[in-house]
Parts: structure tokens; sequence; C-alpha cells
């Protein structure tokens, strides 16, 4: 079988540096407090892994799985919760761990899902922006990355499935 190795947008040193960075700052913002980092199935994974290792806070880990894309490239408009987390996160802190905002659809839902719940505060830690596409009024408080308006995968982002183990953020090339 073929390999195919997508042509790389950002190394994997580059996430390594930039991830170091946010844990620092979400460790400073957190200062004797606990957070609940709520990763965002299935793009996440590896962003959330690589970035709880880099804060220095005590913290509990939970997982929510939402869907919006399908095996398509572009949005359904439609957000459907799959996998809902476990933890009461009513009075606690929590950081929402996600690949990529895109339309900002997603995590506009996601926002209003949890904050329903009484969290004392919520911040959203994202890999991934690509602000050419936003529709929604979303604030990032810890990016990895802005991007341009290419359809990305690697580092735990796929497309229909596959490519999530690449250790770097790829561009898709038609045809592949
Ligand atoms: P939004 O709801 O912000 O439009 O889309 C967010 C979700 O769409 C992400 O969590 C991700 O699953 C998917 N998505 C958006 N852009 C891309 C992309 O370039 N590559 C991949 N693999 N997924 C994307």
């Amino acid at each position: 079988m073929e390999l195919y190795t997508p042509e790389a947008l950002i190394s994997e040193e580059e996430i390594a540096l930039r991830i170091a960075a946010l844990g620092a700052a979400i460790t400073k913002d957190f200062e004797d407090e606990e957070i609940v980092v709520i990763c965002v199935l299935k793009g996440a994974f590896m962003f959330c892994s690589d970035l709880i290792k880099k804060i220095n806070r005590p913290l509990s880990l939970d997982f929510i799985s939402l869907s919006s894309y399908g095996d398509s490239t572009h949005s359904s408009g439609n957000v459907k919760l799959d996998m809902d987390i476990t933890a009461n996160i009513e009075g606690k802190n929590v950081v929402i761990v996600e690949d990529i905002v895109d339309s900002g659809l997603t995590i506009k839902t996601l926002m209003e899902i949890l904050s329903v719940r009484k969290p004392k505060t919520i911040k959203l830690a994202s890999l991934l922006f690509k602000p050419t596409k936003l529709q929604h009024k979303v604030t990032i408080d810890y990016l990895g990355f802005e991007i341009e308006d290419k359809f990305v995968i690697g580092y735990g982002l796929d497309y229909a499935g596959r490519y999530r183990e690449l250790p770097y953020i790829g561009i898709l090339n038609a045809g592949n």
C-alpha cells in the first residue's frame, strides 16, 4: 500500500513550543485553583494530552463528543451531542480543549450546553482558529495557531476518520 505524507503546515516542534506556552498561561491564570479540563473528542485528544502535561495545577479530565462535519470537509450546520461529560461542573473552573474553531457553531453550542450547569468560569483553549469562516461570537482564551481557510488534518484532526495519528498538522490535498 502506498504511503501518503500530507504537506506540513505546522511542525511537531512548533506545536510543542506553542503548547508549552499555553500550558504556562493556564498555570498562571489558575493560581491555587482547581481546573476541570473538558477534552472535545475526537479531534482534540492529542492536543489535550500534550497540553495537560504542561499545566502545573491540580486538574481533573473529562470528555465530551460533538459532531457537525460527518465525513465531508464542509460543516453540516448542525451540532449533535454524541457523548456527555460525567463530572458535575457546578462551581468549577472549566477549560474546554478543542481542536479547531471554524464557523464557531460547535463551540457556541458547547458553551450553551455547559453554561446552564453553572460552572464558576469557562475558558476555551483551541489549537487552531480559521478567522475567515467565523460566523458566531467566540472568545478563544488560549489559542495555538491562526490558520488560513484550508482543510487541515493530523495531530488528532481527521478526514473521514483518517490521519489523526500524524504528529504534525498537514493540509489535505485534493485527490488524497
Ligand atoms: P465549527 O463548528 O467551528 O464550524 O467547526 C468545528 C469543528 O469542525 C471542529 O471541531 C472540527 O471537528 C471540524 N473542522 C473544522 N475545520 C476543520 C479542518 O480544517 N479540518 C478538520 N479535520 N476538521 C475541521
